[in-house]
């Protein structure tokens, strides 16, 4: 403590570079502090610190196990966050003086590099905003920083002391729950569970905390529920959705979206308080949506398309520009590439012509290559066992191609498949669905080129995220707005190193080999290696593979190699 103390006395009033003295570690009585990284003025990115505390004083069952471990971080990465809120004052002057903070967490729970919980001590990892007057030190603002308001943080955060015990457990056990449930999903013979009494509706499009007032929470119908035992909530009762072909029907605005939504999100694992802490489905899940404009890199879609105008052939299919139901069928090819059991579409955000073609159309245009949805969803779950959960308000044709139907009304769910079947045969469709539809297989032996991503092009070599829909990969921008299951900046950010140490290796490989590749060497040796950093690693959230892939898949420079 006086070291440190003495070192700012030291270069007081100095140029704002004499803050580099300040690298190292410092002993601060319960804990260490690590100064990882100096900034080099006010206005650059912050200076990167670790606090470590001197030991792990917190009941071993809190972090007994690897799932227990990440909700522990989690829960303490959140406690950080708000005990600095609380001890920070903030602006202290030019630029981002005063300024301490921690990754950002979402309302999922995800493995983070903004916390490390080791059997010795709890470590977080911050960025501090040095202060400064003009530019040059203020000691006895960065002395009330460093050894006022950081010790305040780690009493209130990171030691047993100060951290509410009752809290952290029902966090770790909600997440185990949720966790356990997830892997019950297989031999349920289901693709996902609501449980009664969740929130499904979020604040606003812009929120995705949960609505407040007003929500209608979830009951299953009768004839889907589904009584699970888990680890520490015991016996729960909510809606099972079983493999196969899965409708969602219903009026405009009476909770269908809402519903897949929820669905899709059901990959993660959620905070206690969110509503759908025991909303899950399979942890590979992908939601297909239309996304017109997007590039495709020799992706094999002969299985949803045939042969294009002029005879291209659909088995490597690459374009800079693709349509909408050319994107939604390419979406779909990546997401069995990279391996789903499935697939989640709603209409809303659907191409009207990838989700059905009507028998007057199919009289009139010959020549259509694409295999509607509609004629896919049979031959996809009975030749490749992938389900698929469809919301759809305006096409009574999908009925023929339906196990079961959901009709929400209400806000409430309700089975309607009975009803759907009388339906059904009082209107039959005239032209049987699945006719159109080849052979519907998963994409063949694609190889996409290291060296069609030039990480040089830009000023300086980059590969990097940038909020949480923009990879910068040297001048190219990646945008993936559309990646519906992307949960936090944390995780773009992980994808971004992780196509960085592809497009550095030079070589030419499958997708989901690169992938795997990559993960699996985060999973080994944790997300801390995930490419070269100065300083500590600090804001790096676990993707999931199909987040990589789909990454991956939307550079637009990307080659497939032939
Ligand atoms: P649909 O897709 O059927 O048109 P949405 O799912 O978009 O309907 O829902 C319409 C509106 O109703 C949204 O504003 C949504 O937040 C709200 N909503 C959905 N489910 C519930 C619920 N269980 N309780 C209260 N409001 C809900
Ligand atoms: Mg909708």
């Amino acid at each position: 403590m006086q070291r440190l103390r003495s070192i700012l006395q030291r270069i007081d009033r100095k140029g704002y570079g004499a803050y580099k003295d300040l690298q190292g570690s410092y002993d601060l009585g319960p804990f260490t502090l690590f100064v990882d990284r100096v900034q080099r003025d006010p206005f650059a990115p912050p200076s990167l610190v670790r606090v470590r505390t001197k030991e792990n004083g917190f009941e071993g069952a809190l972090f007994g196990n690897g799932t227990r471990r990440v909700a522990f971080e989690d829960f303490l990465t959140r406690a950080v966050e708000r005990a600095l809120r609380r001890a920070v004052r903030g602006n202290r002057g030019s630029g981002g003086s005063g300024r301490m903070e921690i990754q950002r967490p979402s309302q999922v729970v995800l493995p983070r590099s903004s916390m490390v919980v080791e059997d010795g001590y709890v470590e977080a990892r911050m960025a501090v905003g040095l202060p400064a007057r003009g530019r040059s030190v203020d000691a006895r603002g960065a002395e009330a920083m460093l050894l006022e308001e950081l010790p305040r943080v780690v009493r209130e955060a990171l030691l047993p002391e100060g951290v509410d015990s009752r809290a952290a457990r029902g966090h770790v056990e909600t997440v185990e729950d949720a966790d356990d449930l997830r892997r019950q999903l297989p031999g349920l013979g289901l693709v996902a569970y609501v449980a009664n009494g969740a929130v499904l509706p979020r604040e606003s499009g812009a929120s995705d905390r949960p609505l407040g007032e007003g929500a209608v929470p979830f009951r299953s119908p009768e004839e889907y529920r589904v009584s699970v035992t888990l680890p520490n909530g015991g016996e729960v009762s909510g809606m099972g959705i079983p493999e196969g072909v899965t409708l969602v029907v219903g009026g405009g605005f009476h909770g269908k979206s809402t519903l897949l939504s929820a669905l899709s999100w059901g990959v993660y694992d959620h905070v206690p308080g969110d509503g759908r802490e025991l909303v899950v489905a399979r942890r590979d899940a992908v939601k297909i949506r239309a996304e017109d404009g997007r590039s495709v890199a020799g992706v094999d879609i002969s299985g949803m398309i045939g042969a294009l105008p002029g005879g291209r052939a659909t088995t490597s299919f690459s374009t800079p520009n693709a349509s909408g139901s050319t994107s939604q069928a390419a979406n779909i090819a990546e997401a069995l590439e990279i391996g789903t059991s499935l697939l989640l579409v709603d209409e809303d955000t659907s191409a009207t012509n990838f989700m059905i073609r009507d028998e007057r159309m199919r009289e009139l245009v010959q020549k259509e290559p694409i295999s509607p949805f509609i004629d896919l969803v049979r031959p996809l779950y009975d030749s490749l066992g992938v389900s698929t959960v469809v919301v759809v308000g305006g096409v009574g044709d999908y009925l023929d191609v339906a196990d079961r139907v959901i009709l929400m009304e209400d806000y409430l769910a309700r089975d309607a498949t009975a009803r759907a079947r009388e339906v059904r045969d009082a209107f039959p469709a005239r032209v049987p669905p699945g006719g159109s539809a080849g052979d519907v297989h998963a994409p063949r032996g694609r190889r996409v080129r290291a060296s069609s991503i030039d990480l040089r092009r830009g000023k300086r070599e980059t590969a990097r995220g940038k909020g949480m829909h923009t990879i910068e990969l040297g001048r190219e921008r990646v945008e993936l707005s559309y990646l519906e299951q992307l949960a936090e900046a944390g995780q773009t950010e992980a994808v971004a190193r992780a196509i960085g140490e592809f497009a550095a290796g030079n070589r030419s490989r499958g997708v989901a080999e690169i992938v795997r590749g990559a993960l699996d060497a985060v999973a080994e040796n944790g997300l801390d290696s995930l490419g070269s950093f100065r300083g500590h690693p600090g804001e790096l959230s676990l993707p999931r593979p199909q987040e990589v892939a789909a990454a991956i898949n939307r550079i637009r420079s990307l080659e497939a190699a032939t």
